[in-house]
């Protein structure tokens, strides 16, 4: 069982980065509306992500370590609906696997419960006095697994792919306030108002925020809401294009080219927009059970979305007179 997680880890878990997504989409799913995360040494020495959702009920504790435990799906066709972030009860056991990892959580109507698990192991459950919603801290990541430490990068480059998840996760929900520190530094922090351009400003700050362009368009099969830069307010890389379906950041590679493409001639060779965009459709033409890390999706009428998003961006360039 533990060698079962670890190599369900070796899918999941690449890096810090992805335990920060996992906790955090965890936490999103529990309907949290605040969550604060913690990193020491760009993660690789510590993270916590503390949150104010529903909590797990005491009985429950143990079971959400167990692999495929998801209280998210009942049945096959709950897997073509997905609309909660986690689904295949893979994310505590695997993290539990590769690291000392200790959860503290209340449901607020009862005595809550406190785990310790290292390497897989449970070595410790207690009760717990804690306020309700979960704290989980993760530690030591892959101290039992030095192949996996050999790939990680250096701090530097592990933090930005943390600041990197965390601003899209913020992004795709701004009802939700985040906050994110490392080694005492607040490095993103968002309202949690429910106001998308507010929590872009929190993340690329206010000027940059003010200076984009609101779009919205829609067919009979998506909506498409979010702001795009001018064309001289553009940045050397793609990690500043957050595209999300149905509240899910997602990864889609013909998108991000019908989005270049809206820019036309406009957007100089090597640079790219900042954009946040939200496309919302009818969850059956997405596939999201591509991958494990659940980014990379599949779409119905993928060209047709792409054509709608290419032309928006377009019109609302060539609209400013540039
Ligand atoms: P999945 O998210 O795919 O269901 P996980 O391994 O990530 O699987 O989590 C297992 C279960 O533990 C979840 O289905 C959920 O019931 C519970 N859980 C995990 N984290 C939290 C949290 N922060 N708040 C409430 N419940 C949680
Ligand atoms: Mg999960």
């Amino acid at each position: 069982e533990v060698l079962a997680n670890q190599i369900a880890a070796g899918e999941v878990i690449e890096r810090p980065a992805s335990v920060v997504k996992e906790l955090v989409e965890n936490a999103l799913d529990a309907h949290s509306t605040q969550i604060d995360i913690i990193v020491a040494e760009a993660g690789l020495k510590q993270i916590q992500v503390t949150d104010n959702g529903a909590g797990i009920a005491a009985e429950d504790v143990l079971n959400a370590f167990k692999r495929h435990a998801t209280s998210k799906i009942h049945d096959r066709a709950d897997l073509f609906k997905v609309r909660s972030l986690g689904f295949r009860g893979e994310a505590l056991p695997s993290i539990a696997s590769v690291a000392d990892m200790v959860l503290a959580t209340s449901t607020g109507n009862e005595v809550g419960r406190r785990v310790h698990f290292r390497g897989g192991k449970l070595i410790e459950e207690q009760a717990s006095a804690v306020r309700q919603g979960t704290t989980v801290t993760v530690s030591e990541l892959f101290f039992n697994t030095p192949a996996r430490l050999k790939y990680i990068k250096s701090p530097n480059t592990e933090l930005a792919n943390i600041g990197d998840i965390v601003n899209r996760l913020a992004l795709s929900h701004p009802e939700v306030a985040f906050s994110l520190s490392h080694e005492g530094n607040v490095l993103v922090r968002t309202a949690g108002n429910g106001q998308l351009q507010q929590t872009i400003a929190g993340i690329y700050g206010v000027n940059n925020a003010k200076k984009m362009l609101a779009i919205t368009a829609e067919d009979l099969d998506y909506r498409l809401q979010g702001f795009i830069s001018l064309p001289e307010l553009t940045r050397s890389s793609r990690r500043y294009i957050t595209v999300m379906i149905n509240g899910r950041y997602i990864k889609n590679f013909q998108l991000n080219k019908s989005i270049i493409a809206g820019y036309g001639s406009k957007l100089m060779v090597g640079r790219f927009p900042v954009i946040v965009l939200a496309i919302e459709m009818d969850p059956l033409l997405v596939d999201v059970n591509v991958h494990p890390a659940k980014q990379e999706v599949r779409l119905g009428k993928e060209d047709e979305l792409a054509e709608l998003i290419r032309k928006t961006i377009y019109e609302r360039i060539a609209g400013e007179n540039l």
